[in-house]
């Protein structure tokens, strides 16, 4: 294997009492676009920052491109950071917020001018380098911060949550356009978010984190298909997980298993249940279903045909639902049961 990106060994991170990251070992390769995800206090920003250089470990080591970067600083390190906030100098003009990491390094002006132009290029901002921050929109506030970590040309990027401050309907955009990005420029992305579809959409691989440590790595698909725990079952999607009695009864065995929502239809034959919820959501509509088996599962259906007028007076009917035998993951199992 090529040597990667980023190692991290053993690596731990106490705050007085807290054990922020409780042992990590990790491989990303160059040219990933990895994602961190977990839920908020998981450890996935402590992470970012011992990459970075911000925080020392507590214990382990981070290497970059196969160098043991444990003890360096953040500026000795090749990596550039992207933060939320974006962080942008609101006196300063677009190209001049661009330039300033290669004005610090004296970088002569005449090549800072045009390494600035290109990463405006990038990040498709080319035009905008004489406005003020404050005269762009939240979108594009984040492209001019995210040009002006491409401008260093760093092998690695960290984003911690670059998302965050943008609507749903910009976020969703950006999505698209950072992984198009990512793909132009050819670096290493490490991206951390608490969103699932948002790391689900975007990633080569995701690191699923629980509590300082990490659950599960994989493909979108295989975290999504195949969980290796209940904890990566519950936050990547709904879970619907059913255990014990209710296990025997609907799989015929003993084990924790998962069906996904969208794998389940309401149908004439199946598991019978009485329909608890129904909640519509424009494309498509949730059912929550408790079983007789004694398990609630939901169910998502497509809005193909069906409006609100008809869904309306469901609740507390008799249904039956079925999947088909190859949606049932066992969880752990790490194949179809
Ligand atoms: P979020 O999504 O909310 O940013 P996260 O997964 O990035 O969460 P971290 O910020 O890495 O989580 O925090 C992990 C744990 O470490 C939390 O319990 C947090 O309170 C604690 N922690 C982080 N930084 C510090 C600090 N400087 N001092 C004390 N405790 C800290």
């Amino acid at each position: 294997m090529r040597t990667p990106a980023i190692h991290l060994a053993g690596l731990r991170k106490t705050f007085g009492p807290v054990e922020a990251v409780a042992g990590i070992d990790l491989e990303i390769a160059d040219g990933e676009f990895f994602s961190m995800l977990g839920p908020s206090g998981s450890g996935k920003t402590t992470v970012l920052r011992m990459i970075a250089g911000f925080d020392l470990p507590t214990a382990g080591t981070v290497s970059l491109n196969g160098r043991d970067v444990t003890q360096l600083a953040p500026y000795d390190r090749d990596v550039n950071t992207v933060f939320q906030d974006y962080a942008l100098f609101p006196h300063l003009s677009v190209i001049e917020n661009v330039e300033y990491g290669l004005k610090v390094r004296k970088v002569a002006r005449k090549e800072r001018r045009a390494r600035a132009e290109e990463a405006l290029d990038s990040v498709r901002l080319n035009g905008f380098g004489a406005r003020r921050p404050s005269a762009m929109s939240g979108g594009q506030r984040q492209r001019v911060a995210l040009a002006r970590a491409l401008v260093n040309r760093p092998r690695v990027l960290l984003l911690d949550e670059p998302l965050g401050a943008l609507d749903l309907k910009l976020r969703e955009q950006m999505q698209v356009e950072l992984k198009q990005i990512q793909r132009d420029v050819g670096i290493t992305f490490v991206f951390v978010t608490h969103d699932q579809d948002e790391a689900l959409t975007m990633s080569d691989r995701v690191a699923v984190f629980d509590a300082g440590r990490i659950a599960q790595v994989g493909t979108p698909e295989e975290v999504y298909e195949h969980p290796a725990t209940p904890f990566v079952a519950g936050f990547v999607g709904t879970s619907n997980l059913i255990t014990g009695p209710a296990a025997r009864r609907l799989t015929g065995r003993d084990g924790t298993f998962s069906v996904r929502p969208e794998k389940i239809t309401i149908a004439d034959e199946g598991a019978p249940g009485t329909i608890s919820e129904v909640i519509y959501a424009g494309p498509v509509t949730r059912f929550v279903v408790d079983l007789d088996a004694g398990v609630r599962m939901v169910v998502v259906e497509q809005n193909r045909r069906t409006g609100t007028a008809a869904l309306a007076g469901l609740r507390g009917n008799r249904v039956q639902l079925t999947w088909l035998r190859e949606h049932v993951i066992e969880i752990g199992a790490n194949r179809a049961a």
